[in-house]
């Protein structure tokens, strides 16, 4: 394990200290790590996580949160304004994703503390919907679809059916789904895009199995959500994957991601607010009073909201179109770097985010090389491959011409060390995929070391 963060350098606290510290030093300290912790992505050479990456616009969102960071948005009789915040949130993203063309229902949404917490109420939301005391519901995914799935099917009790996908395309196998719908089946899901390839699951033809078997579907839009439609009207090639579908019923679209707003928001959409309403909780027999909240959190902080409306109504559509071009066209530009490579594939058809391999080598040589240049992809397994999703810090004039210049060198390096292992993998500290013994205890010791380090921590 390394060492625990910082140490050296500031004092590790292990007990409330009984005198405090002065606002300035404590600022001073913070604003010492951050700063250093910022040029890890900064110069573009990170993939994801910084979505929007630009200092003003952060400082602008810092500033509409601390208007409501006190604010507990379960008490709405003080605060009013969360409603507003949070209904507009919603109307303006079930709008981005179709909503107000549909027929025949009322559309509706929930604002979640981020991807996992949109995919979770939207599988309790089916669960409720179509809740029978004898059968256990299933869910059908494509193997590509984030775990969030598989962690709320597990914290629900639904049984999770993954589907396998086409290897070149990576889209689902419609064939096996179609094949595994059964009278206990609440819903399908697909993705636009996956987080492995940032390919789109064909969305059409899994809302006509929806349909024809009177099933939910549910699009994964964490990723794509806010850039995917985007891309759609500057003419990329992007089939339809929101409630213009027939058959789509709930939409995830994370604000913490492509809505360039702050960590701890997404919207999930539902088509028909029953649903939505099916997964209340309330008790209205408590001693303590009646209690109700929307979705599972309890008390959740009006600043969220405030930053997220603000981010939305600053940006707004030619904002995000804007953001969407650059982003697009600067993918499209590292791709074609991929694609002068003889020895290396592509992941099926990408977008904004896209993924590689090789045929000829272990691509995680390559990986092993870009590291030594500063970037920072994300890996994959079953094959070994590579994704950079790209962000607005990629755009910077020259980041390009970088990756495809040490994209090159990289090829090389694996060309060469070929017959080696490579350094980096897929592999959680050499451990292999799959749930064995040896894999159990290591994430054990990799979760402690990563919340408390209380192994590492030295003695002073
Ligand atoms: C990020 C992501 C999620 C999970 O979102 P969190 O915000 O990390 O909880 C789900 N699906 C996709 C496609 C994602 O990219």
């Amino acid at each position: 394990m390394s060492e625990f963060p910082y140490a050296g350098q500031f004092e590790i606290h292990r007990t409330l200290p009984e005198h405090g510290t002065d606002q300035d030093t404590i600022l001073d300290i913070l604003s010492t790590m951050s700063t250093a912790e910022n040029r890890v992505w900064e110069g573009g050479q990170c993939s994801g996580t910084m979505y929007c990456g630009d200092h003003d616009h952060y400082d602008f969102l810092n500033r509409a949160f601390a208007n409501f960071s006190h604010v507990n948005t379960l008490q709405r009789d003080m605060c009013p304004s969360a409603t507003k915040f949070e209904a507009e949130i919603i109307a303006m993203t079930l709008d981005l994703l179709g909503g107000s063309d549909l027929k025949g229902s009322t559309p509706g949404g929930l604002v979640t503390s981020g991807g996992s917490g949109s995919i979770a109420h939207a599988m309790l939301a089916y669960r409720e919907m179509n809740a029978s005391a004898t059968a256990r519901p299933n869910v059908i995914k494509p193997e590509t679809a984030h775990p969030a799935f598989d962690k709320a099917c597990h914290l629900f009790g639904i049984e999770l059916r993954v589907a396998p996908v086409d290897p070149l395309t990576t889209q689902v196998d419609l064939g096996w789904v179609k094949a595994n719908i059964d009278t206990n089946t609440v819903a399908l899901v697909g993705s636009a895009g996956n987080y492995g390839y940032g390919t789109v699951d064909p969305i059409g033809e899994l809302g006509k199995l929806a349909l024809e078997h009177e099933v939910g579907l549910h699009v994964d839009g964490c990723l794509g959500g806010f850039i995917l439609p985007f891309g759609r009207e500057l003419g990329y090639d992007i089939e339809p994957f929101d409630f213009s579908v027939p058959g789509v019923t709930t939409i995830s679209a994370d604000t913490h991601k492509y809505g360039y707003a702050l960590k701890g928001t997404s919207v999930l959409c539902f088509a028909d607010e029953a649903l939505r309403d099916s997964q209340y909780f309330y008790r209205t027999d408590w001693s303590g009073g009646k209690y109700c909240s929307p979705g599972m959190d309890g008390s959740r902080s009006g600043g969220l909201l405030a930053a997220t409306w603000a981010a939305m109504v600053h940006l707004g559509r030619s904002g995000y179109r804007r953001y969407a071009e650059a982003i697009f066209s600067t993918s499209k530009a590292m791709q074609d770097a991929v694609r002068s490579h003889d020895s290396l594939r592509i992941m099926g058809k990408p977008s904004f985010l896209f993924s590689f391999t090789s045929d000829d080598y272990d691509i995680y040589h390559v990986n092993d090389f870009l590291r030594t240049k500063g970037w920072r992809m994300n890996g994959q397994q079953y094959p070994n491959a590579i994704h950079m999703a790209v962000t607005r810090p990629q755009t910077q004039p020259g980041t390009v011409e970088r990756f495809t210049s040490d994209l090159a060198d990289a090829v090389a390096y694996a060309k060469a060390h070929a017959h080696e292992a490579a350094k980096s993998g897929a592999v959680y500290g050499g451990v292999e995929g799959g749930p064995t013994d040896e894999a159990d205890a290591f994430i054990k010791m990799f979760m402690a070391a990563m919340m408390d380090q209380q192994m590492s921590i030295p003695d002073q």
